[in-house]
């Protein structure tokens, strides 16, 4: 099997994956973690990545970001970027300020001093974190550090964000407020998200299209439009329903493993 990573040939496609294979170890110890994934993220779009605990969610986020290489297939990214990264630990540098980790990108880009004050002061604004800057990641709550994280992701100025369970750690009315600010981000910068979740009430909240990946081995089963009025509430009862319908192809899913 051959896998190399290209550039799309189409301008619609902010991140393109065909027939994505992933298999980990050899011979009978080896698991075939992706088989034949192909899923396209159009400019702009917000794409939910959901399916049950070790079905490939993390595996295949990481072959997008280029952690990993996938066994075969093709992955492609616009303009041959490097994404944007955000996991569910914020991985922020303990010893530095708030600022200082959000400036870490924009010093590996080389921007003069004056100009990374500027964008720090601008991005922490955006967070809501204006505030902040001089805090150590240990004087803020767990949504404030995502916060950072997001602003340091921000910050590398990609047109595409990934995102692997970025609020599965945080109370649930942390996460609403972290989902009304990653909306409004989005919508203004007119990011391209390929986020990946168990929760399909995040994800109904959240997506345009939800797509369903099933266990063992991981697989496209399903994706859905997602077509309710932004913003959305993650307690209305359309978010519900949209919820509902995928729990319930969930639980197929789940059930045909007989788990
Ligand atoms: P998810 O993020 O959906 O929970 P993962 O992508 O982490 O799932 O894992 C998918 C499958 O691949 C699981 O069966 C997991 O045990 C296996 N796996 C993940 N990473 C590795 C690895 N580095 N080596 C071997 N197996 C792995
Ligand atoms: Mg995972």
């Amino acid at each position: 099997m051959t896998s190399t990573t290209t550039t799309p040939q189409s301008t619609t496609t902010a991140v393109a994956l065909a027939g994505v294979t992933k298999v980990y170890g050899r011979g009978a110890n080896a698991v075939l973690a992706l088989d034949g994934v192909s899923l396209d993220v159009a400019p702009g779009e917000f794409v939910c990545l959901v399916g049950a605990s070790g079905c490939g969610k993390s595996t295949l986020l990481n072959l997008v970001a280029g952690l990993d290489r996938p066994s075969g297939g093709q992955i492609g990214l616009a303009g041959g970027a490097n994404p944007g990264l955000m996991f569910q630990e914020p991985a922020l540098f303990p010893w530095l300020t708030v600022e200082a980790n959000v400036e870490v990108p924009l010093k590996l880009r080389g921007l003069p001093r004056a100009e990374r004050r500027e964008r720090v002061a601008e991005l922490l604004r955006t967070v809501h974190l204006g505030e902040f800057g001089r805090k150590r990641p240990h004087e803020l709550s767990g949504g404030m550090r995502q916060r950072v994280a997001l602003a340091r992701t921000l910050a590398l100025d990609t047109p595409v964000l990934l995102m692997d369970e970025p609020f599965g750690a945080l109370d649930a009315m942390t996460r609403d407020i972290l989902h009304d600010e990653l909306e409004r981000i989005w919508s203004e910068r007119k990011l391209s998200v390929l986020f990946v979740t168990h929760n399909v009430r995040e994800a109904a909240r959240l997506a345009d299209r939800i797509i369903l990946l099933s266990s063992r081995p991981g697989r496209i089963i399903y994706s859905a439009e997602v077509d309710i009025p932004r913003p959305r509430r993650i307690d209305s009862p359309e978010v519900a329903a949209i919820a509902a319908e995928v729990t319930e192809r969930l639980r197929t899913e789940v059930g045909r493993h007989g788990q």
